[in-house]
């Protein structure tokens, strides 16, 4: 099948462990795992845990349990919780992304925003600037602010399919003004995987629908540092799993948590074929 896509260096997948594994997950490392196939490319592990409310150990355990239990191979990363811990936790490279937050610091790009959650509450919106931060120009080193990049929505971002079709985006509303850097200080999600897929010379990007905005908002970041190589990356996103009634799996879906399908008795093979049938793979562009 190599013909139908081109030569790819390597891919990743990056699950966060904010959560038992679930159906939804598994089905992501299967479409990695046979894009990878497709395309040449080896596979990292990545672990994606730079938000610390939400990582907690007993996920990474059952992060290595379920990948060993499934099978689902890996070319480059952790072996081992362990492994994880003392070579390859995000937290080890904390003093490089500081060094990539300096330099958009440079550009005049971020501005600092000291919107509250309960401005948010009251403006009725998840997430964003709520109030006039951009114009008023606060110090970035207040502390307590959030470092958002001060986004352009007329500015095109091109994105690179597996196909060799270039199609051109806007960002879309929902990562308008998106967070660099959090009050607490540490590096945001769309920064740490951007520097991490840079870093580790990621050239394929195979990742579910929702983080679609993601991607715009982190080739759109990397244009702005003038990184010209995850820009030319291939971005594959994939359908998701639905639960019952076609309501998104969330990691707190028990039925679905992988754990929970091994107590009861279900095979690896077992869990594989849910996974795949789960998320209606006819609307894949490629065979699993
Ligand atoms: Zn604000």
């Amino acid at each position: 099948m190599t013909q139908l896509f081109p030569r790819c260096y390597k891919t990743r997948m990056a699950p966060t462990p904010s959560g038992f594994l679930h159906l939804g997950n598994v089905f992501s490392f299967i479409i990695t795992r046979s894009m990878a196939r497709h395309t040449g490319a080896s596979m990292l592990l990545r672990i994606d845990d730079i938000d610390r409310d939400r990582v907690k150990p007993e996920y990474v355990t059952d992060l290595f349990d379920t990948l060993h239990f499934l099978g689902i191979s890996w070319d480059e990363g952790p072996r081992t919780a362990e492994e994880y811990y003392r070579d390859w936790s995000q937290l080890n490279r904390l003093a490089r992304y500081q060094q990539v937050l300096r330099q958009l610091r440079g550009t005049g790009a971020a501005f600092a925003c000291d919107c509250s959650r309960a401005d948010l509450h009251r403006a009725g919106i998840e997430s964003g600037c709520v109030s006039d931060c951009r114009r008023r120009k606060i110090a970035l080193d207040t502390p307590g602010t959030n470092w958002r990049i001060a986004t352009d929505h007329q500015q095109t971002v091109c994105i690179n399919n597996p196909d060799g079709h270039v199609s051109a985006h806007v960002l879309p509303a929902s990562v308008k003004d998106f967070i660099v850097r959090k009050k607490d200080g540490l590096p945001s999600y769309q920064l740490v995987s951007l520097v991490d897929d840079v870093d580790f010379g990621i050239d394929l990007v195979v990742r579910g629908h929702d983080l679609w905005p993601s991607t715009l908002a982190q080739v759109y970041l990397a244009n702005l540092l003038g990184i010209e190589t995850f820009p030319v990356a291939k971005f594959v996103h994939h359908p998701l799993v639905n639960g019952p009634g076609g309501v998104k799996l969330s990691k707190s879906a028990g039925d679905t948590a992988i754990r929970n399908l091994r107590e009861q008795g279900f095979t690896r093979e077992q869990v594989l074929e849910m996974a795949i049938k789960s998320a209606d793979p006819a609307g894949l562009a490629f065979p699993l």
